[in-house]
């Protein structure tokens, strides 16, 4: 039985919990089920999460429990050039993996362009998986744009999925500063009936008191901090000092109360069926089944108007990547800077280090030496090169001890 009363919506038929549960960070088949016990039935994973391993994990995990109970999605990634048969060989391989009757939902894992959703190849393969009962619903995830690999925008890449007429469901960005795009789109999918999924819902996540505490902890250790971090700290002190008295008037202690009112938030939006969370501990698991079903508060409002107004200019919108074509360097900022969400807010540091890792030389090292044109085409007023900083340091090795 449920320790928590979860709000369900209607979704695709199938009744999900508002919270669901992203899996990435999941390596424990106890640990999922005692999420699975409490009441969440929507687990959403991808190949991509642990090679493999991570369906394979949610497949033995469920077993004890009722299949019908669990929606479950899980994401492939599909290249333009990939033929019918290439994309049915994944689908079937995922539904071996997970080993547990069939998909629930089979997603395209974040399409770069149009091209890519608009795949014939890919129509036909899922038309199959489906026709044998391997696969019940299609779905699509995007994080948006990045001009350096030539990627559409989130909007652009799932109107094109409206239009194409066979998606069920939809795994998007939004939250309380990265409203418009998002909530245009959910208007939409309600217009069509598709049900919505939500990822990057506290925008902030732990990155404005983690920074803080960094500093912090160089001037009580007496130590010099690294040119980045000086900067910061001259910079913004005036900014942390306006913000703090707001964050005691409402009895903020940190970064929680900010992430609990930003969730209410999109779970108030009535075109939203569900917000993945990737739990990390048990404390997550009470942390955030609380928020299940709660209503968003005059005071939340208050916290998340704060926020927006106060902390807007150290958040670099997932989703955007709108400055990325006046960088020299063809830096992709806006990844780099959701790698360093993973890192911070999600706390998946060594994958964030990996995926950064992964860009070679196409990295922040780049912006030590230029004038930022990127930070003077932000529309939002991000101080996007010493962010930019703040990753490097956190996601790269030699850098992170200094
Ligand atoms: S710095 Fe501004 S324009 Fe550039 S990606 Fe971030 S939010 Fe978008
Ligand atoms: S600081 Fe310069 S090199 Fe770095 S992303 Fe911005 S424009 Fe590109």
């Amino acid at each position: 039985m449920s320790l928590f009363n979860l709000e369900i919506y209607d979704f695709t038929g199938f009744q999900v919990s508002d919270i669901g549960c992203g899996t990435p960070m999941i390596n424990d088949e106890n640990f999922l089920k005692s999420i699975i016990r409490r009441g969440v039935n929507y687990l959403d994973t991808a190949y991509q999460y642990q090679n493999g391993n991570n369906e394979r994990l949610i497949g033995g995990a469920i077993k004890e429990f009722e299949r019908e109970s669990l929606f479950i999605t899980t994401k492939i990634i599909v290249k333009k050039e990939m033929t019918a048969d290439d994309i049915y060989k994944m689908g079937k391989a995922a539904f071996e993996r997970l080993n547990s009757g069939y998909i629930d939902c089979l997603a395209l894992h974040m399409p770069s362009t149009v091209d890519e959703v608009r795949n014939p190849a890919f129509l036909k393969a899922m038309t199959k998986l489906k026709k044998e009962g391997i696969v019940r619903y299609c779905g699509l995830s995007s994080h948006g744009q990045s001009w350096w690999n030539k990627s559409d925008a989130m909007d652009v890449i799932i109107n094109t999925a409206i239009d194409e007429g066979y998606f069920d469901l939809f795994l998007m960005v939004y939250n309380y500063v990265q409203r418009d795009m998002a909530e245009k789109l959910l208007k939409r999918c309600r217009e069509y009936d598709i049900a919505t999924t939500l990822m990057k819902t506290d925008p902030f996540g732990g990155f404005y008191s983690n920074t803080r505490k960094s500093i912090d902890k160089y001037i009580e250790e007496g130590k010099e901090m690294p040119q980045w971090m000086k900067t910061i700290h001259e910079k913004y002190s005036a900014k942390h000092e306006k913000a703090f008295p707001f964050l005691e008037r409402y009895g903020i202690e940190g970064d929680n109360e900010i992430r609990d009112a930003a969730i209410r938030f999109v779970l108030d939006n009535q075109d939203v069926n569900s917000v993945m969370i990737t739990f990390q501990n048990q404390n997550d698991i009470i942390n955030y089944l609380k928020l299940s079903g709660s209503r968003f508060t005059y005071t939340d409002n208050q916290i998340i108007q704060n926020c927006t107004e106060e902390l807007s200019p150290f958040y670099c919108r997932h989703a955007c990547g709108m400055c990325e074509e006046v960088c020299p360097h063809n830096v992709p900022l806006n990844t780099i800077m959701r790698y360093n969400h993973y890192f911070t807010a999600q706390k998946r540091e060594k994958y964030a280090m990996e995926l950064y890792a992964s860009l070679h030389a196409n990295n922040a090292v780049k912006c030590t030496n230029c004038d930022a044109p990127c930070e003077k085409a932000c529309p939002y007023g991000v101080h996007i090169y010493d962010l930019l900083n703040i990753a490097h340091a956190n996601l790269s090795i030699s850098l992170s001890g200094a």
